[in-house]
């Protein structure tokens, strides 16, 4: 079999980093094509030296400048390139059969969607472009025969679990969520939490940004909207159970009767190794799962009172899909603030949900109506900061 060429967008990031760990293990398939990162120039210049990519991005010119100077600085052959557009060019190059979408945010949507319209395997880590574009994502998939897989733990198990051939039978899909690091406390004792305690998750290493949405929730309202989207099935078929051990990352339950569920170590080389291989299975080098010292499966309903930000995903998404661009960029622009102790951990909804209704009803059907919707959501959300800070 040929190698396959592989992109990563945001290589530097925690997916990045699990994804050639997990291309270590396979050299005889699989080859680096381009790895890309927004600044973190230290990382990429290790990633450059050892996996020999032909092209390096960083988006910001500066990071660049230097990425370029230490690359030849050693006699490296890789080309460096600078700039968001360059992005959208190494995931559509002829030269490229798989991308991963592992950028944080807003960022990664222009080129996830460049990797979809090449008809590219697209892996996807990145929810939020699918939360923004959402149909326009899927009909370019469609339209162009890209291949979608998806390498969020949730929506890679259920990938497992669904029929090869269609939906037949299938009643509901069972999101597992940990339930994040304050599942058990207060809703007054949550008034007080810290960036340092959000960022600590019990059971996951991920980033920063994903790291906090795992505290409030949110990342699973955005889950269960990528859900929706990923498997064409209405929300109300899509139900959130809080299981804290993360051994059971969803399940799938059908009309008989019957629930399956996909279980594991929580390891994001399980679902990268598992999209790489589709349809096969390769080595991941994680463990196997211990049941035995797992011994339970607790499961119990998400809180939806102490963590408003599911029920707002899910209204979201029922009122369409300009305002799940405003729940997600309103939600981008909070847990930077709180990150950055601008605001507190329990403004992150209020924001968000104030936000959020401010857009209108209906769905974008365009690009650029989607980017406006953005930034428009961006810049009522930093005003919503300022006001905060005035009162
Ligand atoms: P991370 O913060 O560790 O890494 C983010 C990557 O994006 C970095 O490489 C960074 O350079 C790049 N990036 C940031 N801003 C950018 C910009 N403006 N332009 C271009 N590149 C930019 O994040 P992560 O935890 O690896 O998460 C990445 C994505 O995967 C997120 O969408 C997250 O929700 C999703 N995801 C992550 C995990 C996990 O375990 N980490 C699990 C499921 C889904
Ligand atoms: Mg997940």
């Amino acid at each position: 079999m040929a190698s396959k060429g592989i992109t990563i967008l945001g290589a530097s990031g925690s997916i990045g980093v699990s994804t050639l760990d997990v291309l270590a293990r396979h050299p005889d398939r699989f080859h680096v094509f381009a790895l890309t990162a927004n600044s973190n120039v230290d990382k990429i210049f290790e990633q450059c030296q050892r996996f020999q990519p032909r092209y390096a991005v960083m988006v910001e010119t500066a990071a660049a400048t230097l990425l370029e100077k230490r690359l030849q600085a050693v006699g490296s052959e890789v080309v460096v390139l600078a700039g968001a557009e360059a992005l959208d060019a190494v995931a559509s190059s002829p030269e490229t059969d798989y991308v991963m979408a592992a950028i944080v945010g807003a960022a990664g949507l222009l080129p996830t969607l460049a990797a979809a319209r090449a008809g590219k395997r697209v892996m996807l880590a990145n929810k939020e472009a699918l939360v923004m574009s959402g149909q326009l994502f899927i009909d370019a998939v469609r339209e162009h025969g890209a291949e979608l897989l998806p390498i969020d733990s949730e929506h890679n198990a259920v990938f497992q679990c669904l029929p090869t051939d269609g939906r037949k039978g299938v009643e509901k899909i069972l999101l597992t969520a940990s339930g994040g690091p304050f599942r058990t406390w207060s809703s007054s004792d949550l008034q007080g939490v810290t960036p340092e305690q959000a960022v600590a998750h019990p059971n996951w290493s991920m980033g920063q940004k994903i790291s906090v949405d795992s505290a409030t929730l949110m990342n699973k309202g955005l889950e269960v909207i990528e859900a929706c989207w990923l498997f064409g099935l209405p929300a109300e078929r899509v139900e959130v159970v809080v299981h804290p051990q993360s051994t059971i990352h969803s399940m799938v339950s059908y009309n008989d009767g019957s629930v399956l569920a996909q279980l594991g170590n929580p390891d994001m080389r399980t679902p990268i190794a598992y999209a790489l291989g589709w349809p096969e299975r390769l080595v991941s080098g994680v463990a196997p799962l211990d049941l035995f010292a797992t011994a339970r499966l607790d499961f119990e309903q998400p809180d939806r009172e102490r963590f408003p930000c599911l029920l707002l995903a899910y209204d979201a998404h029922a009122r369409g899909g300009y305002a799940t661009i405003a729940l997600n960029a309103a939600n981008e622009v909070a847990v930077k603030a709180f990150l950055g102790r601008e605001i507190g951990f329990a403004d992150i909804p209020l924001l968000v949900k104030d936000v959020m209704h401010q857009a209108s009803a209906g769905t974008p059907m365009n690009l650029d109506d989607i980017l406006i919707q953005d930034e428009e959501s961006r810049v009522r959300s930093l005003s919503w900061i300022k006001n905060k800070k005035l009162h």
